[in-house]
């Protein structure tokens, strides 16, 4: 049998039901990993992140023997001249939940149906897989606080799917072991996540997840490892908090698709914000009035990271102080942010500006957020324009 699969959002090999299936059915196996509509979009910083994740997992499989593949191309675009080449019976990939990747997904499936290709997809972005949610998609509550409780009534996560290769050290659990066990720094995550500097104030496992370097159901039992072995806290149950938040806005983007990338959103009939590109333009490179805004664009530009508070202020600046449409912020955000993931990012936004789930808008007073999140001043200093 020969196997194509389909490298995608989840480089890794711990946990990774795609690659284990893949590897018990098939003798022989090419990876391929192709360009995305999204990295199309990606500056420089995002560009290399995800190079360098690819290249970390390339030299590891090739390691192990394998052959991996890398196309300039989409994936959906790639595989006519693919099947030609290399003619293969099966396709492996891990599912996406966005609608532009899911749209690319139907393509690829489509192509596969007509060449009598099987398609093996695996649902295994999430903390909670898709067929363990407590409802089904079309009931999903609308809400976060009842989503969460619903989940938690009757909270059922898979067990991690074993590390064929049982060697492989990746970096995200590097990161988690650091955050874990060797500084301990998850016990003060509720007090500390607020923070705008020190590295170590919230996990920054995100653009590990969202490459698929780690998965969540990984730091959910490495967490409950160490709360067994040394604290339990609220803290440490906070991270598992903001991981229901990541699995609701990837079962949110799953239910609404093409919804929330629209200015709308949710609420048709809205009226459209400014397309002011004179104001955006201040906003992306930190040239408003307000020296915290600034500070935080700064970051985002130089480094490709901005904190969540960060995040929340610059965007509730952009929807709400200077007007502009809220869709350029989140493009702005996909091509500069390192950990984008179109889920997260969108639904985060969408939240913000009330056009999604809550119709309240979250409009942040970015005055009194800088008095209480940097007091001194020492971060508006850090990155002062
Ligand atoms: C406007 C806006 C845009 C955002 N865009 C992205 C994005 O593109 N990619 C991204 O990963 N996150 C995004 N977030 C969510 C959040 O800011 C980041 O996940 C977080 O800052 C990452 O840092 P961390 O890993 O240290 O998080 P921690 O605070 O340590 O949290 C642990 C994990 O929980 C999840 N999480 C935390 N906060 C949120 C949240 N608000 N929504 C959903 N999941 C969350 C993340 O997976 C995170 O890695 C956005 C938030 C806002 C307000």
């Amino acid at each position: 049998m020969r196997a194509i699969y389909w490298l995608r959002t989840d480089l890794r090999t711990l946990d990774n039901e795609t690659l284990s299936e893949c590897l018990k059915k098939n003798q022989e196996i090419l990876f391929v990993f192709a360009e995305t509509q999204s990295l199309k979009r990606a500056g420089k910083i995002r560009k290399e992140f995800v190079q360098d994740c690819f290249a970390l997992f390339k030299s590891e499989l090739e390691e192990k023997g394998f052959t991996v593949i890398k196309t300039e191309l989409l994936f959906s675009d790639f595989i006519s001249a693919l099947f030609v080449s290399h003619p293969f019976d099966s396709l492996y990939f891990t599912q996406d939940y966005a609608w532009e990747e899911r749209q690319e997904e139907i393509m690829v499936q489509k192509y596969c149906l007509e060449k009598e290709i099987a398609v093996h997809c695996f649902d295994q972005g999430t903390l909670i897989s898709q067929r363990d949610l407590p409802f089904d998609l079309e009931h999903m509550p609308f809400v976060f606080t009842d989503f969460r409780k619903k989940i938690e009534s009757q909270l059922k996560i898979k067990p991690l799917v074993a590390d064929p290769f049982s060697s492989v050290q990746n970096k995200g659990l590097v990161r988690l072991n650091h955050y874990l066990w060797k500084t301990h720094a998850i016990q003060n995550y509720k007090e500390t996540r607020n923070g705008l500097i020190k590295f170590d104030d919230s996990s920054k496992l995100s653009p590990w997840l969202n490459i698929g370097n780690i998965s969540p159901r990984t730091i959910y039992y490495e967490i409950k490892k160490y709360e067994a072995e040394v604290c339990e806290n609220e803290s440490t149950y906070w991270v598992f908090f903001e991981l229901l938040w990541r699995d609701y806005f990837k079962f949110f983007s799953l239910k609404f698709g093409r919804k929330i990338f629209l200015a709308s959103g949710l609420s048709p009939g809205v009226s459209p914000n400014q397309k002011n590109l004179e104001k955006f333009h201040s906003w992306c490179e930190g040239k408003t009035p307000d020296p915290f805004i600034n500070a935080n664009m700064n970051e985002l530009n130089l480094t490709g990271w901005m904190s969540n508070r960060g995040r929340q202020n610059v965007a509730s600046y952009l929807i709400h102080d200077l007007g502009v449409d809220w869709t350029w912020g989140a493009g702005y955000f996909e091509e500069k942010l390192f950990d984008y993931d179109p889920d997260l990012n969108w639904g985060n936004w969408l939240y913000l500006c009330g056009r999604g789930s809550d119709p309240r808008a979250r409009k942040f007073n970015t005055v009194k957020q800088a008095e209480t999140y940097d007091p001194q001043g020492e971060y508006r200093r850090l990155w002062e324009s």
